[in-house]
């Protein structure tokens, strides 16, 4: 009895089974490997949330890599499912586990300059490919257009395990705790990406091992650019020691 208890409470913790975004939820193992700021995983994952004028009611959906990037996908989704209206505000958010590629920037910035109620906020877990100059130049170009990007914190897994996954009963809390220090990384090369400085983030992976290893090459001008709070939170850089 009390055995039977325990289950009926543990399940009103979980996902509840009358939740309509249930069949649209994804398996915790693949939240984890696509959303891991460490993994290098080829495929791209997307979450994403819609919500039009004053409603308070959010769209929520998921979408991987087809034989087209996944923004290309929601792209072609949002265009040929809903009839657009141009008078009702809509407001998109993205939670994505690599930042958009040179190509799919550009797409994005067609589709909404042809949808100017249309605002869309992008989260990241990795930037994708960010050596590339034209991917560099593709997030700014995005940024430059009103697109909002940022790295994904804690909270942002959180609200992600939340919503759009599958979470076993109980475990409403337990979204996977990466090392912040990657977040804080990545922060820091999307500054660089901003600013158009040049990358002072490397990632590589060494294959045999199945390790993603960092080098943070910092020259003159990261130091002079970068707000020195973004520097420190890497809790890589030292303040100097002024010696009189
Ligand atoms: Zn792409």
């Amino acid at each position: 009895m009390w055995v039977l208890f325990d289950i009926l409470i543990s399940w009103s913790t979980g996902p509840s089974t009358g939740d309509p975004t249930l069949r649209r939820r994804i398996e915790p193992w693949e939240f984890e490997v696509f959303f891991d700021p460490r993994e290098l995983r080829k495929e791209a994952c997307l979450l994403y949330e819609i919500q039009w004028g004053t409603s308070h009611k959010i769209w929520r959906n998921s979408g991987k890599n087809t034989t087209k990037h996944v923004e290309l996908n929601f792209i072609e989704k949002f265009t040929s499912e809903r009839h657009f209206c141009s008078s009702v505000s809509c407001s998109i958010i993205w939670f994505l586990s690599w930042s958009p590629c040179w190509e799919c920037s550009k797409a994005i910035r067609e589709f909404l300059s042809q949808r100017p109620t249309v605002t869309l906020v992008i989260f990241v877990s990795r930037l994708f490919q960010h050596m590339d100059q034209q991917n560099r130049q593709g997030l700014r170009d995005l940024i430059n257009s009103g697109v909002t990007i940022q790295i994904m914190r804690a909270s942002e897994y959180d609200h992600c395990w939340r919503n759009f996954v599958n979470y076993p009963p109980g475990k409403e809390a337990h979204w996977p705790r990466y090392p912040p220090l990657w977040m804080k990384l990545y922060a820091l090369e999307l500054h660089c990406i901003i600013l158009s400085l040049p990358p002072c983030v490397m990632i590589s992976r060494r294959c045999q091992k199945q390790l993603t290893l960092f080098t943070l090459i910092l020259k003159k001008c990261h130091y002079q650019m970068i707000p020195a709070h973004i520097l420190l939170a890497t809790g890589l850089i030292q303040v100097p020691v002024t010696w009189r």
